[in-house]
């Protein structure tokens, strides 16, 4: 059994095979955790997980990139970008959630990206405050279901990691912080504070300043979660769109980087999975 806790057959590049994928995997004994973006994909997420009885599940969230600030110009290379939010409408989210205790096992993915940030000082101020005031509400919808949070994060780790902290000290929160890039004092600090730590296709990839093999080295395998983000970051040689069987290239690369076998990896991540989202349930 594995679990891709990080995927996106909600996305309109699935819109016409979004089924086979789910039987190929389910073939496989590959669970799915398909995550929500803004309220469209987090509905569709919730839709797909309905249609069967274990293995796949929702996480509903609006991420910061979905977000319409007016402050930048925002790209999305996914249609999904027509579907931007001015501000978030806690209650849609909340009745999503309500109505679908069983199948929603997190909030996500939300966080903060300052990637596509504005020039000037002021403009940068107000962009990084409305994500924020976002984000909060959403941690506060995750403690009221008590649901763990699936983080994401470009550019920000420093002021995100202040307000987990802020969180933390009340023993409020838990999640995981998905496809990690960052450095090593910062994967660090997010270990202490218990978060679960994402690796996903993106470990392939060569970025400046961040050292993936020392990352996974310094991750202990039990606060490990493995992921896809498909249709994004496909591994080398694997499909151009990528899909969660992607997942097992994942798993390779950590278990030849901790030297253990693919087995022992599958079978750990995937505990780990079942401890953070706790209503998740394997392929029977
Ligand atoms: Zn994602």
């Amino acid at each position: 059994m594995i679990f891709d806790t990080h995927a996106h057959l909600n996305f309109l590049a699935f819109e016409k095979d979004w089924e086979d994928k789910i039987e190929d995997c389910r073939k496989e004994k590959i669970g799915i955790i398909n995550v929500g973006t803004n309220f469209q994909t987090s509905k569709k997420a919730v839709e797909i997980a309905k249609k069967y009885q274990n293995g796949v599940y929702a996480s509903v969230g609006l991420h910061p990139m979905n977000l319409e600030t007016g402050l930048v110009k925002l790209k999305s290379n996914e249609k999904e970008g027509k579907n931007f939010e001015t501000e978030f409408r806690e209650e849609i989210y909340e009745k999503l959630i309500a109505l679908n205790l069983d199948k929603v096992v997190a909030i996500g993915e939300v966080g903060l990206d300052y990637y596509w940030r504005p020039k000037t000082k002021k403009k940068k101020e107000l962009f990084k405050q409305k994500q924020k005031e976002i984000f909060l509400k959403q941690l506060d919808l995750a403690k009221r279901f008590n649901l763990p949070v699936i983080l994401h994060c470009r550019m920000a780790h420093g002021e995100l990691l202040e307000i987990l902290k802020s969180k933390f000290q009340a023993q409020e929160l838990k999640g995981v912080i998905h496809g990690f890039v960052g450095n090593l004092a910062q994967l660090r600090e997010y270990l202490k504070m218990n978060f679960f730590v994402g690796f996903n296709g993106i470990v392939f990839k060569k970025i400046e300043g961040v050292d993936f093999e020392s990352l996974i080295r310094e991750t202990p395998l039990e606060k490990i979660l493995v992921e896809t983000d498909c249709p994004y970051l496909s591994p080398p040689g694997y499909k151009e769109r990528n899909d969660p069987l992607g997942v097992k290239l994942v798993i390779e690369k950590i278990a030849k980087i901790k030297n253990l076998s693919f087995e022992k990896v599958a079978q750990e991540t995937t505990k780990n999975a079942k401890k953070l989202f706790t209503k998740i349930k394997e392929i029977s």
